[in-house]
């Protein structure tokens, strides 16, 4: 069975074509500026060359278009015909209260992420284009909803409450959602397996550290609290998000400056986190050059950046009473042998020993904790895609 997983953001579409066999990847792509003058569409078949379009996408229905007609080409294709498209996976955002699991499309479905269009603005829109955009290209092949938010719904009250008049709650949803749910669920489901934990016990802590990070506690495969809240600005300082932060400096700056509170939040999104404190640049890799340049400001926001992870694991530990196990994962969780590190060595009250050849690995799944250490610590790499197909399989079959 091929499945086709579909992410659609506010100009853009990734795309990946997994056959489910063997969960190989026949194809992925991207299209880029959809709706903006100079649109493209790279595509890499497995096995071919890369085969770059530039094309204008006025929608995204002109780009899931240009998808199909890419993935049956004579030429770049990997595909006969679309019928062989047993079922399409959609990242979606935000499923408000309503979805705690993955469910397939249908009427109600849409009008949920209809409704949770106001609670995340960028991407549910786009969402729904995507979906409504592949409904039009292939009629009768099931469309799933994976969404961001589906993990964090079986957080307790106490975790995703936020301390503030409670009839914003019951007005508006105003909580605590959590986001990357489908990394932080295939990934401490992986590691539970990888560790050789109990799946109904194990507390386990998921640290997905990419352009934008955020970190989980689990217990038994079910999280119990997760960084990021309302919006995916909350929690962990990030390439150019702030995380946590008081809520009275948005108050102080927007008087001191004139600014209202959504040039704020731009500049809490956009222009805060590893950007805004180096003031290098987002990517982790830039800012760790100009701190081994000397660079004190980029030194500053690495530490900064680390002890805030350090801080959220002794808070999820502390949650879960004891931690059976830590990944790390996405881009800098991965990758990063020298953060990684430093964040251990913050954490050693917990029986943690790290063994630094282990360490060094990059991208790979690999144990990184000694024999004897209290706390199994992993390297687990992501796979949201993977993750996505899955989930449509297990539905649609
Ligand atoms: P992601 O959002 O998961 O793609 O992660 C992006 C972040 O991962 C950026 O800050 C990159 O600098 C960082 N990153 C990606 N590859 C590496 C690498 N090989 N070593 C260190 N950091 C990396």
């Amino acid at each position: 069975m091929k499945i086709l997983v579909i992410n659609c953001g506010s100009s853009s579409l990734k795309y990946q074509l997994i056959d489910m066999e063997n969960e190989s990847v026949m194809a992925k792509g991207l299209c880029e500026r959809i709706g903006i003058e100079g649109s493209v569409l790279t595509h890499k078949p497995t096995g071919k060359d890369k085969y770059v379009l530039e094309k204008a996408m006025a929608d995204h229905k002109v780009a899931v278009q240009l998808v199909m007609d890419a993935l049956v080409d004579p030429e770049h294709g990997v595909i006969k015909s679309t019928d062989e498209i047993s079922a399409v996976g959609h990242r979606v955002l935000h499923g408000g209260q309503v979805y705690s699991d993955s469910i397939i499309v249908n009427d109600d479905v849409k009008k949920v992420i209809r409704d949770c269009f106001d609670l995340g603005p960028l991407h549910n829109p786009a969402n729904l284009i995507g979906i409504e955009a592949c409904e039009a290209a292939m009629p009768g092949v099931p469309n799933v909803a994976v969404f961001d938010t589906a993990f964090g719904q079986s957080m307790p009250e106490k975790a995703y409450m936020y301390a503030i008049p409670y009839e914003y709650y019951e007005k508006y949803g105003i909580r605590r959602y959590g986001f990357h749910g489908t990394s932080h669920r295939f990934v401490s489901g992986e590691a539970i397996k990888f560790a050789g934990l109990d799946p109904k016990t194990a507390k386990v802590i998921v640290c997905h550290l990419g352009n934008g990070a955020s970190i989980s506690a689990s217990i038994g495969g079910k999280c119990v609290d997760t960084s990021m809240g309302l919006t995916p600005l909350e929690g962990l300082v990030m390439g150019t998000r702030s995380g946590d932060v008081d809520p009275a400096v948005l108050q102080y700056i927007c008087n001191k400056e004139g600014k209202d509170v959504n040039e704020m939040l731009d500049i809490l999104n956009k222009k805060s986190g590893l950007l805004g404190l180096s003031g290098v640049s987002s990517d982790c890799r830039d800012v760790q050059t100009a701190q081994r340049e000397g660079n004190k400001r980029a030194d500053m926001a690495l530490k900064c950046f680390d002890y805030r992870i350090i801080k959220y694991i002794g808070a999820y530990a502390a949650a879960m009473n004891g931690v059976d196990a830590i990944a790390f994962t996405a881009g800098i969780g991965e990758n990063d042998a020298d953060i990684r590190k430093s964040i251990c060595d913050g954490i050693t009250y917990l029986g943690i020993s790290i063994d630094e050849e282990a360490n060094k690995v990059r991208g790979e799944k690999r144990m990184i904790s000694t024999a004897d250490s209290k706390v199994k610590v992993m390297v687990m790499p992501t796979d949201e895609e993977l993750a996505i197909a899955r989930e449509t399989l297990a539905l649609v079959k």
